[in-house]
């Protein structure tokens, strides 16, 4: 099968580049995919939280699947990833 094609931040690159990241809320990633493992944010909501009360509840909440490229992706999701993020500190955590 060749790399499907997206388009993000104005580049296209191949799905398999980049990562669905589930951002809390607050802009926090608390999840992420390869992107291959989902087509949509849909997709990759239910391959990060197989329970549909889980999923609902994330979207209740304000919880987004985004789709990042691998730039992104290690700008805005793995410090939060790694619990080293802005979001984290000065929590209750
Ligand atoms: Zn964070």
């Amino acid at each position: 099968m060749p790399d499907l094609m997206v388009n993000l931040d104005g580049r296209t690159v191949p799905l398999a580049d980049c990562h669905w990241v589930l951002f809390d809320a607050d802009g926090c990633a608390e999840g992420s995919l390869f992107g291959r493992c989902a087509v949509d944010e849909e997709q990759a909501h239910q391959e990060l939280r197989p329970l549909k009360r889980d999923r609902d509840r994330e979207a209740r909440r304000g919880y987004q699947v985004r789709l990042l490229t691998r730039e992104q992706w290690r700008r805005d999701a793995k410090p939060c990833l790694l619990g080293r993020c802005e979001h984290r500190k000065g929590g209750a955590a």
